[in-house]
């Protein structure tokens, strides 16, 4: 539910807090967010364009390619991620309370945000394993946060664009995931907490290899991680890491799918693609493989 999250949210235009008034977010300054029937909120800049967002069908594909299981491996060993990011905590951070308001309710685990959440299925999954913790699903597309705002009890979905600030308030997150996504190193820091981590999914060179070769996609080069890296660098300290590799078995919807859910754009030309896919086997195999890679603030 958005009012789950609510007190962790930013004015976009202000960066003040946003209180609830009936269907509407507000701040102080009278910036004034409607909340939308289907339960997520805008909180674009005025003059953000939403034109790069996911349109309603690939958001389908996508969630059905997602709810098939096929990226299961990856759901999984990110929250197991999330849990032991928790889970080893540093204690003692007191010294770093200062811009931390949201003290009411103490007991529970915090703020996870998805930078780029989508359907809202990689959030959901690591929300069932942090059962303190409540989520907020970051994307742009309205149509992706629309099935997000549903997909678990205790997801709020906010549309937003990556790479503007963030309407989140200062350390309000204990836990970022980013999932093929933009990442935005400055803003993440900003938002996380003082010892909060943030948990990173990106291809590895060998991801989707057999279909790179096959339908002449752009690949993921082998210094991908090491970029990442040299990108977050200034912001947050690299931390534990580990590689999930597992073989895919695909339809011809399904690989039409997974090339239009990048990694990042693919840049090939749609008559050329159509020939190819018609030329792969049906179901074909295909390896999946990524990094999840920890980094603390
Ligand atoms: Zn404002």
């Amino acid at each position: 539910m958005l009012q789950d999250i609510e007190r962790y949210l930013a004015c976009p235009l202000c960066t003040q807090a946003l209180t609830r008034h009936d269907r509407s977010l507000r701040c102080p300054a009278g910036h004034s967010f409607d909340v939308a029937k289907q339960g997520y909120v805008s909180l674009l800049a005025g003059d953000a364009h939403t034109g790069t967002g996911d349109t309603a069908e690939m958001v389908a594909a996508r969630a059905d390619f997602l709810a098939a299981g096929h990226y299961r491996p990856i759901a999984d060993a990110l929250a197991e991620a999330a849990a032991a990011a928790l889970a080893g905590e540093p204690e003692a951070e007191s010294e770093a309370e200062s811009e931390a308001e949201p003290e009411s309710e103490s007991e529970a685990d915090g703020l996870v945000a998805d930078l780029g959440a989508g359907t809202g299925h990689y959030l959901a999954h690591v929300l069932d394993a942090l059962p303190g913790s409540v989520g907020a699903a970051l994307d742009i597309s309205k149509y992706a946060l629309r099935r997000a705002a549903k997909a678990h009890p205790r997801i709020g979905a906010v549309v937003c664009d990556a790479w503007r600030p963030l309407p989140l308030r200062d350390a309000s997150v204990e836990l970022m995931l980013n999932v093929f996504a933009p990442r935005n190193g400055p803003e993440i820091r900003r938002v996380l907490r003082p010892g909060g981590t943030l948990l990173l999914v990106s291809p590895t060179a060998r991801h989707l290899r057999e279909l790179v070769d096959a339908l002449g996609l752009l690949s993921v080069d082998e210094e991908k991680q090491r970029r990442i890296d040299e990108k977050l660098g200034p912001y947050l300290t690299p931390g534990a890491r580990r590689e999930v590799e597992f073989t895919l078995r695909l339809g011809p919807q399904d690989v039409r799918t997974v090339v239009g859910m990048g990694p990042s754009a693919w840049h090939t030309d749609p008559e050329r693609l159509g020939a190819a896919l018609a030329a792969l086997p049906d179901p074909v195999e295909v390896t999946a493989s990524v990094t999840v890679a920890a980094y603390r603030r």
